[in-house]
């Protein structure tokens, strides 16, 4: 009868909106070969990047960093560090003890960089910085030293020593005008000579990764891989100076800022590209660029999963198909959120509290269909970086010429540290894809702040050897 009809209309639609929510749910799913197929890609990429001849148009910048060596436990001195480019803007004193007592300690302020600073202009930016210095050595109480200082900057920098580096372009959410193709180093310089009130040495320009690598590496040799993944996607690596084109001399090492986020930015990753990848791109500061960044990192996630709300919305399939001025906002989900709503210890009512929180009314079903949502997003880009990082290891074991290769990778970044299952999936996959590679992670403490006081540290023994 009519009832009997009527159920089964239900029952189609639901059948047809399930359908609808799957198959988005697939195009987020990568099969082994797609797997496979990004792990050879990113091999390539990591080579043109190495020559002479493909490295102008690399898409993998490999940019050469001027660290030659990890530390060996004989740094010693107070350093001034600072953090650029993450989640928070760090002025850092650190206090390393050599001999048999070898200590790093560390006192640290947090300062916020307002969006209209780090969107303005390069001297506002640089001004700002100068003045949360200020402010951290009258905090401390010394103004008056003139302490090395290690910058860690963490955007693709050109470097030609360890204490110049050239902005490529900025990434993330950062673009203030007139800095790229400058010296960032020369910037810093400037805005404390305008301000006139103290003197600082700065000795090195440090990429995040390269200060996770070197940290991690102050407590284990066998680290020579830095990875970053947070708001920002990075990897860094020790590499033989003789497969390093573009610097002279072949013997030895030298640690490369592969800036791997730049990845697919020729096309190489568009067959796993969804259209949702493309919309968080083209509403992004830099469009075109950074690809594999964008499917990678903390602060990209949050934006796909907005936009895959955004049309199941639209197609009247979540919060009762009203599109809210929240779900507009750009940038809502931050990764502390993705982080607590696929915690499994969260029941689905406190996944409602939290879209709650963040002005979204949703009812039961909605919180499943957002956590689904999440999962899949964060899942592969677990997935996507592990390939990754298993070209980086396999290039690595390469170098060795050995049949097995053990080695550690130093970790940092908000998305490993606190995401519930984006680490495990990261190491699951790459043990999967570099099956020859034993590879231990070990999380940083406070890489960059750390890393670049121990870079500063090592850059003014050779300096100052190499003065006398
Ligand atoms: C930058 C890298 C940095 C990474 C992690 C990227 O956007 O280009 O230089 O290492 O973020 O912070
Ligand atoms: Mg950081």
């Amino acid at each position: 009868g009519k009832g009997a009809a009527m159920v089964t209309a239900v029952a189609y639609r639901l059948a047809s909106q399930r359908k609808h929510i799957d198959e988005i749910l697939a195009s987020f799913k990568l099969s082994k070969e797609n797997l496979r197929e990004v792990k050879t890609n990113m091999r390539a990429e990591l080579e043109y990047g190495l020559k002479k001849e493909t490295q102008p148009n690399a898409t993998v910048k490999m940019l050469p960093t001027y660290v030659c060596g990890t530390p060996d436990g004989t740094e010693k001195g107070k350093f001034l560090s600072l953090d650029l480019g993450g989640t928070n803007f760090r002025v850092l004193l650190v206090k390393i003890r050599s001999g048999r007592r070898k200590s790093v300690r560390m006192y640290n302020k947090i300062f916020a960089i307002p969006l209209e600073i780090m969107q303005g202009t390069g001297e506002e930016l640089f001004d700002h910085i100068v003045q949360c210095i200020a402010d951290f050595l009258e905090y401390m109480g010394i103004k008056g030293a003139r302490l090395p200082l290690g910058f860690t900057f963490s955007f693709p920098c050109r470097q030609a020593s360890i204490d110049k580096g050239t902005l490529v372009g900025w990434t993330k959410g950062f673009k203030a005008t007139d800095c790229e193709g400058e010296d960032v180093v020369d910037m810093l310089r400037e805005a404390i000579k305008r301000r006139n009130e103290f003197d600082l040495d700065i000795v090195a320009v440090v990429n995040d990764t390269v200060g996770t690598m070197m940290t991690c590496g102050y407590e284990d040799p066998n680290c020579e891989i830095g990875l970053i993944a947070g708001t920002g996607s990075n990897v860094c690596y020790m590499e033989d100076m003789k497969n390093i084109e573009i610097v002279e001399g072949n013997e030895g090492k030298m640690c490369i800022n592969t800036e791997w986020g730049g990845f697919g930015d020729n096309g190489c990753i568009n067959n796993i590209r969804t259209k949702y990848d493309k919309e968080v791109d083209e509403g992004s500061l830099n469009p075109g660029k950074q690809r594999y960044e964008k499917m990678t990192s903390g602060m990209y996630l949050g934006e796909i999963v907005r936009q895959i709300l955004i049309d199941l919305t639209k197609h009247g399939l979540l919060f009762r198909g009203q599109i809210s001025e929240t779900l507009r906002t750009r940038g809502i989900f931050e990764t502390k959120f993705l982080s607590q709503i696929e915690s499994d210890r969260l029941a689905l009512l406190q996944v409602r509290r939290i879209l709650q929180q963040l002005g979204l009314d949703s009812t039961c079903d909605d919180s499943i269909i957002v956590k689904e949502v999440c999962g899949a997003v964060s899942r592969r880009a677990a997935q996507l970086c592990g390939a990754g990082l298993a070209a980086v290891v396999e290039k690595k074991r390469e170098n060795r010429g050995v049949e097995h290769l053990k080695i550690t990778v130093g970790v940092d970044g908000t998305l490993y540290k606190l995401h519930p299952h984006f680490s495990r999936i990261l190491r699951e996959t790459v043990k999967e894809l570099a099956p020859q590679c034993d590879v231990t992670f070990m999380l940083s403490e406070d890489g960059s702040g750390k890393g670049a006081a121990l870079i500063t540290a090592v850059a003014k023994r050779l300096h100052s050897v190499g003065e006398n």
